[in-house]
């Protein structure tokens, strides 16, 4: 960045150098004045040729009575007086009636005469100081450590406001009252409420607490600073809390002004914790955040905002009141926050008339505002590249996809054998999923890969989960069970394809018996202690708070649990074993099926299975 401004101001001085140069050109040729020596001046004097001499340092600048407009010039002995020559030469100017001007130096042509002997070194001066900092453009980092890399943006106050952050209207509401913190500050300190120093933002990444963040500040119309938690971990101790001292200056010279952290929990894990050592330089960091924090007085009007999705693992330090006490959460949007997220990304995107963004809510349960906004981008570029004029409803769907799991990979060369285990397995899925009665129902089956899936069968609920019954459970791992069960009856073996299967299987079978006291007995208790909450989908280390008979007894239970999840689900595919050769020969035909075809295919009478059926095993 320095250097890049250095690279303007270098631009500028060239464009400088070379107006100067013309100017200078201009107006020297402008006085065409004729050059000629001293004793013909001198000559003329004598016989009253000349009506006035300029004298500017050692050049004279001769006017003739009779030709004034033709001026000529001529040059003295340096440091002799004109009055001095003339006497020699034995000339009164007074009776010659020679008007004698004398000009300091410090006339325009003598300024552009300095200027322009300096020129050279100045231009020199400037390439020699431009490479210098291109040099060290690559280690700048080093040189300017102290520097905050806070910046500010656009034009130090953000555009973006509430209108543009949509499905988390609480949030927003509790926001508000920051807002007018910031506007109105007077209002709050006349009676004696101290104004709240920070906010934590909370939540899983990509559900806008950056972009509420800027809302704030773009709604209070203040100036926004904003630096990540990551950044502050840097080569040198000492960095951070420079870097902490810094972007709280900026900040108090700008305020009132909104400073955000985000990441706050890469400086602000808890102390002392054994994860990850510990790290002078974090700690240095958050102690100079604290004090920074601290040392606001009642009238500074600085509000900083964190953003964390691991509240847990945050110092309780952050979390006392005077620091990070306010608290707002931002959850995944459910079905109405969807349709409003996908509406405010839409805005500017022509969508066909035929468009109903609430389908698109309801097929995207767990997307975050950040899933959605990048699925109506990835329907506007499919749009582009189909050459459409305007996005329709088989982009946003195909976009669903393609967020979720990655691009088609149609190009992927698999053997008709795997295609035919890749339809099985995914038919599997889909008729144990069909047949069930508690699980979600099947909305696509495809068996063209995507990502890292080989095929995939996309089932939604009617309304988003936000719990599950245990009979639900049951029947979601019946059904992802599916796809081997389905493998095992008709090829006799299993392949590799089911371990992502599986391992969901486990985890869903476990935490049915460890967390939700659904186990065997139905025993209302959790085991074990979990250092992370669930909706990071991370696990990071379990504590036991049992014994080991109870660990024996707990796997027993996750086995028996699958296992009856295996027998339903293989007793299933048995019984209609001709629908399922019906689904994959559809899936091998057609690869994809949803929609009305699907429901025709679940719907119709299998056909008797023949002799090129792939008989049970
Ligand atoms: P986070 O900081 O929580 O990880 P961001 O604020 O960076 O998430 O969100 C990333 C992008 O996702 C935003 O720039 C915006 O385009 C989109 N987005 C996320 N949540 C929302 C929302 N509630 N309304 C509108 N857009 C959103
Ligand atoms: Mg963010
Ligand atoms: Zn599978």
């Amino acid at each position: 960045m320095g250097s890049k401004r250095f690279g303007n101001a270098f631009i500028y001085l060239i464009i400088f150098v070379a107006v100067i140069a013309i100017f200078f050109t201009l107006f020297s040729s402008g006085d065409s004045a004729e050059e000629t020596d001293l004793t013909t001046i001198l000559s003329m004097a004598k016989t009253e040729q000349i009506s006035k001499i300029v004298v500017d340092r050692d050049r004279l600048l001769v006017t003739p009575r009779t030709t004034p407009d033709r001026l000529l010039v001529a040059t003295k002995e340096p440091g002799t007086s004109i009055f001095d020559i003339l006497a020699a030469a034995g000339i009164d100017p007074a009776e010659k009636s020679i008007q004698i001007e004398v000009k300091t130096s410090g006339g325009l042509g003598s300024v552009f005469g300095v200027l322009i002997q300096f020129l050279p070194l100045i231009f020199f001066g400037a390439i020699l100081l431009f490479m210098m900092r291109q040099a060290q453009g690559s280690n700048n980092q080093t040189l300017g450590f102290g520097k905050s890399k806070a910046r500010v943006f656009s034009g130090n106050r953000p555009t973006v406001t509430f209108g543009d952050v949509a499905g988390i209207d609480e949030s927003k509401a509790e926001l508000q009252e920051i807002v007018e913190f910031l506007k109105y500050p007077e209002r709050f300190l006349s009676l004696g409420a101290h104004i709240p120093k920070g906010v934590l933002m909370v939540g899983p990444p990509g559900t806008g607490k950056t972009l509420l963040s800027r809302a704030v500040a773009g709604e209070a119309g203040v100036p926004f600073f904003s630096i990540s938690g990551s950044e502050f971990v840097e080569m040198f101790v000492g960095v951070g809390a420079a870097r902490v001292r810094d972007l709280f200056d900026q900040a108090k010279r700008n305020a009132p002004a909104i400073v955000f952290v985000d990441e706050i929990d890469a400086v602000g894990r808890h102390r002392g914790a054994g994860l990850g050592g510990g790290h002078d330089e974090r700690e240095q960091t958050l102690n100079q955040i604290l004090v920074e924090m601290d040392g606001f007085d009642t009238s500074t009007n600085v509000i900083v905002i964190a953003a964390t999705n691991r509240p847990d693992i945050l110092d309780p330090a952050l979390l006392r009141p005077g620091r990070f006490d306010r608290r707002v959460v931002l959850d995944l949007p459910d079905i109405n926050g969807r349709a409003a997220i996908l509406k405010v990304h839409s805005t500017g995107k022509p969508l066909d008339d035929d468009v109903d963004l609430d389908v698109v809510a309801h097929q995207t349960p767990g997307f975050s505002g950040a899933d959605l906004a990048n699925l109506v981008n990835e329907a506007a570029i499919l749009a582009a590249r189909r050459e459409k004029k305007t996005v329709g409803i088989d982009e946003l769907l195909e976009s669903i996809d393609r967020v979720t799991l990655g691009p088609e990979r149609r190009s992927r060369v698999i053997s008709q054998h795997e295609k035919e285990i890749v339809a099985y397995h995914e038919g599997g899925h889909a008729l144990v999923g069909h047949l069930l009665e508690h699980a979600d129902p099947v909305q696509k089956i495809s068996i063209v890969s995507r990502g890292m899936a080989a095929g995939y069968t996309k089932s939604m609920p009617i309304e988003d989960h936000l719990f599950y019954s245990k009979p639900q459970l049951m029947d979601r791992i019946a059904m992802a069970l599916g796809g081997r069960a389905a493998e095992e009856i008709t090829f006799g073996q299993v392949t590799t394809g089911a371990s992502n299967d599986l391992e969901q299987v486990t985890q869903m079978a476990r935490a049915m018996v460890t967390r939700y006291g659904m186990g065997a007995e139905d025993l209302p208790r959790t085991f074990g202690k979990r250092d992370d909450l669930i909706f990071l989908g991370r696990e990071i280390a379990e504590q036991r708070d049992y014994s080991e008979k109870v660990a024996q007894d707990i796997d027993d239970q996750v086995k028996s649990i699958i296992e009856d999840a295996h027998t339903t689900a293989k007793r299933l595919l048995t019984e209609q074993y001709a629908k399922l050769v019906q689904i994959a020969r559809h899936l091998i035909a057609h690869e994809t099926v949803e929609g009305r075809d699907l429901e025709k295919l679940f719907g119709s009478d299998a056909p008797p299975l023949d002799h090129t059926a792939l008989a049970p095993a």
